[in-house]
């Protein structure tokens, strides 16, 4: 086989510019690289705030970091996973530091150096765009806007033949992120009171968790009426429109004093804080939402520390990608995580559409077909 693969990739040249497709070329993988190719994949918030630059990935590069596909090369070094498998393609990590001995992978020391700089642990791209000019890709440890993206073995999940792969990709961030902060990190518990800040694809994913893990108070906070009828459908108890009602009071009056647990999803500071205030005592608030690097919030000292409460940060909801997708893909499969009805599913050459579309908050979570 030839050692450069055709493949047709969605571009992002310049900060806030269109997703362009163009014919580019992929080398094929080497030592413990999989080619594998793409099925369909997932958008995230993250793909538009990397587009815009608030983070600084260099341009022009090839982003998509919910990539679902089938694996169709390996290199020489690769033992788990064969041609043919299904698999969903997570964040890149070192597998070799402390982290990630711990079984911590998504603190990994080297974590934004793989998933953000643009390239592979070599400093080098695998992409070259039609003029033969390197593009930056390893966005995630894939860049998977693309008919077909290299990956690492350890971020290559396989997953099981009997379940829909076009539809499995978001579980490889925004999913397992919203998810594994509830069940992982924050491990809500029966009978517990959550809040999510947020009702997006994070929020909800977060709404779905926390009634599979058997909390009782179930609340979702948005600014969007039809999200927060969704929450209310997923599983949330109740719902507060941010626009129309005082947060804060609302949540404590409908949590008894306060929640045991809430995620705060909207990378707004200003939100992060009205989590802490909503905490009763001895209360975790997880902060997912990301906002532009140097960002600032607060909260109040004193209630912080008279109230026992805590803040925790969460990269991808803690979970090891290898077991926690496998294990929402079977809650999936039993009716118990219907994280379907937050896909809309658009053609490739539709992604500037679906960015749109998300942006509006038309649409929760776009899914591009690419075969
Ligand atoms: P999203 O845009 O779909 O969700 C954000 C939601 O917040 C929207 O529904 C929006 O209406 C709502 N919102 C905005 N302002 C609000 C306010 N004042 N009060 C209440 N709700 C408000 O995005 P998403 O895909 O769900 O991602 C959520 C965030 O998580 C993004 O910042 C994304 O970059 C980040 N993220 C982080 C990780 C991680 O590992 N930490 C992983 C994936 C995504
Ligand atoms: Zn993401």
């Amino acid at each position: 086989t030839s050692n450069q693969i055709a493949i047709k990739a969605a571009v992002t040249r310049e900060k806030g510019g269109a997703f362009q497709l163009e014919d580019m070329t992929l080398r094929a993988p080497r030592e413990d690289e999989v080619l594998v190719r793409i099925v369909a994949t997932g958008m995230c918030h993250t793909d538009l705030i990397v587009r815009d630059q608030l983070y600084p990935v260099p341009l022009p590069a090839v982003l998509g970091h919910e990539g679902a596909g089938v694996v169709e090369a390996v290199g020489p070094a690769v033992h788990s996973l064969e041609v043919g498998d299904h698999v969903v393609l997570s964040y890149a990590h070192c597998g070799d530091c402390r982290p990630c001995d711990a079984g911590y992978a998504s603190y990994c020391d080297e974590f934004f150096a793989r998933n953000f700089s643009g390239a592979g642990p070599d400093g080098q791209q695998a992409l070259r765009d039609a003029s033969g000019q390197p593009v930056h890709d390893h966005f995630f440890g894939q860049s998977s806007f693309a008919t077909y993206a290299l990956s690492r073995e350890n971020n290559a999940v396989r997953v099981s033949r009997e379940a829909p792969l076009e539809l499995l990709g978001p579980l490889g961030c925004g999913i397992q992120t919203g998810a594994g902060a509830v069940i992982n990190t924050l491990g809500v518990t029966p009978g517990s009171r959550f809040c999510a800040f947020g009702a997006g694809a994070v929020g909800l994913s977060a709404v779905m968790a926390a009634r599979v893990a058997g909390a009782t108070t179930i609340i979702a906070v948005d600014m969007i009426d039809s999200r927060l009828e969704l929450a209310l459908a997923l599983g949330a108890t109740h719902v507060i429109n941010a626009g129309k009602e005082s947060v804060v009071e609302r949540v404590r009056e409908l949590s008894d004093g306060g929640v045991n647990f809430a995620l705060e999803s909207t990378g707004r500071p200003e939100v992060l804080r009205q989590g802490v205030d909503a905490l009763g005592g001895l209360g975790v608030l997880g902060v997912v939402g990301a906002p532009a690097l140097g960002t600032e919030a607060a909260f109040d000292v004193n209630d912080l520390l008279l109230g026992g409460k805590s803040i925790r940060g969460i990269v991808e909801g803690d979970s090891v990608a290898r077991r926690f997708i496998p294990q929402l893909v079977e809650l999936h499969m039993q009716g118990r995580f219907p994280f379907d009805r937050l896909v809309k599913f658009y053609d490739f050459a539709d992604i500037e559409q679906a960015a749109a579309d998300s942006e509006k908050g038309i649409t929760l979570k776009p899914v591009l077909r690419l075969s």
